[in-house]
This record gives structure tokens, C-alpha cells and sequence, in this order.
């Protein structure tokens, strides 16, 4: 098949690894042009919305797709093996690899102890989360496993701004206090509704999650003042 050979003698590990470094390259780069294929209006109305039914994805959510995303998304993961043929083994452990590579990227979890943290320019879960989250309208992070792609040609500028917005505020609640923080965080969103390239359902996860902060601030701060719960005054109230 396709140059693969199962014979003896086995690859060296030199051998594996450069292939399997090709391998990645090949499938991050084409998978990235036909993710983002998938997102035009066709794509995603006939096919693509299927993998975006979950918004915060899990382990299981990586290969749920239409039967047609599975076969088109197989081409890139194929791609490679045809293109620079290697052993069988080397072919096994790259569908092996690459599998386990996108149930950690859909899992939900960033864990600061796993080995992708040492790989230069890797995704990873928060990356592709973010995707996820902004759904069919998301013009940002569609590379399937590395970071390059998405800086190269512009479409992580949604989800860089997010980050953005998201440590100002964190800066800005520490820095200013609660009496201050409504201004500083106006002028943000006010920065952030005038700029380009900004998924606008980013904007409200920065209101909703501010809104929750603030109340958990002014819900401390009541308990303090009035030893009460502020959910017990209210409950007494209505
Ligand atoms: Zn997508
Ligand atoms: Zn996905």
C-alpha cells in the first residue's frame, strides 16, 4: 500500500520521529485550510455544524462530526503517510498520536503537567476551546494541532484579543477595587465594541463573566457590612 512496507528490518527512532514530525506538519496545515472551508455558509449549514453542536467540548466530542467532515478531515491525517512512506509501525503510532492529540485538545482540560506544554507552538485545549465556544460565526483558531497557522494568516485575532480583555480586567479589578472597577471596565468594552476582528459572543462572555465577579464581590462585601447574607435580605424583602 501507498510505499508502506511491514518487513523487517524496523525503523530507528530516528527514522520515526522525523517522519512523524513531516506527518504533523502535513495534517496541521491542510486540516487548517479545510476547517476553515468548513466554516463558510455552505460548509458549516450542511456539514460542519455537527462537530460545533458542543460549545465547551469534551474527550468524545473530538471525532463527533458529520460522516462527511470525517472522511474530508481524513485526507490531511493521510496525507503525510502517502506523501513520505514509512514503516507500519510508524503509521500506527501516527493515527495512535494524532487521535490522542485531538481528545486532549477537546477534553476541556489545560493541565500544566502535560508533555504538549514542552512542544513549541502546540494548541492544546484552551486553544481550541475557544473555537468551540464561539461557534459557527468563529473566524479564529482553526488550526487542528499547532498555533503557526492561525498567527500566519490573521484568524487568531479574536481569541489573542480575548485574552487581552480577559487579563485587563483581572488587572483592572485588582488594581482599581470594586468602587473603581465599573469605569475601568466600561472604557474596555467600549475599546473592545470599536475593534475589528473580534467575535462579538467574546464580548459577552467578558460582560457575563465580569457581571459574576461583581457579584460575588458585592455579595461579600454585604455579608461584611450587614452580617447577612445579601440573598437572605432579599429573600426577606420580597
Ligand atoms: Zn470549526
Ligand atoms: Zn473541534
Amino acid at each position: 500500500m501507498i510505499g508502506i512496507r511491514t518487513s523487517l528490518p524496523l525503523p530507528s527512532l530516528g527514522e520515526i520521529v522525523a517522519q512523524l514530525f513531516v506527518y504533523f506538519i502535513i495534517e496541521d496545515y491542510t486540516n487548517y485550510w479545510m476547517h476553515r472551508f468548513l466554516h463558510c455558509k455552505w460548509g458549516y449549514e450542511k456539514i460542519h455544524w455537527v462537530h460545533h453542536e458542543y460549545t465547551a467540548p469534551i474527550g468524545y466530542a473530538a471525532p463527533y462530526a458529520h460522516w462527511l467532515e470525517v472522511l474530508l478531515l481524513g485526507i490531511p491525517s493521510f496525507l503525510g503517510p502517502a506523501t513520505a512512506p514509512g514503516h507500519m509501525i510508524t503509521f500506527w503510532l501516527w493515527i495512535a498520536l494524532r487521535h490522542i492529540e485531538s481528545i486532549e485538545t477537546h477534553s476541556g482540560y489545560d493541565l500544566p503537567w502535560t508533555p504538549t506544554k514542552f512542544i513549541p507552538f502546540y494548541g492544546g485545549a484552551e486553544y481550541h476551546d475557544y473555537h468551540h465556544y464561539v461557534g459557527g460565526q468563529s473566524q479564529s483558531n482553526f488550526a487542528s494541532v499547532f498555533t503557526y497557522c492561525d498567527y500566519i494568516y490573521g484568524t487568531d485575532k479574536g481569541y489573542r484579543y480575548q485574552k487581552k480583555v480577559m487579563k485587563e480586567l483581572k488587572d483592572g479589578v485588582k488594581s482599581t477595587g470594586l468602587q473603581n472597577g465599573g469605569s475601568h471596565n466600561s472604557s474596555l468594552l467600549r475599546e473592545a465594541l470599536h475593534s475589528h476582528g473580534v467575535d462579538e459572543s467574546v464580548i459577552t462572555q467578558v460582560i457575563v463573566t465580569r457581571a459574576e465577579k461583581d457579584l460575588k464581590d458585592i455579595k461579600k462585601l454585604y455579608y461584611k457590612r450587614n452580617s447577612e447574607t445579601l440573598d437572605h435580605a432579599v429573600a426577606k424583602e420580597t
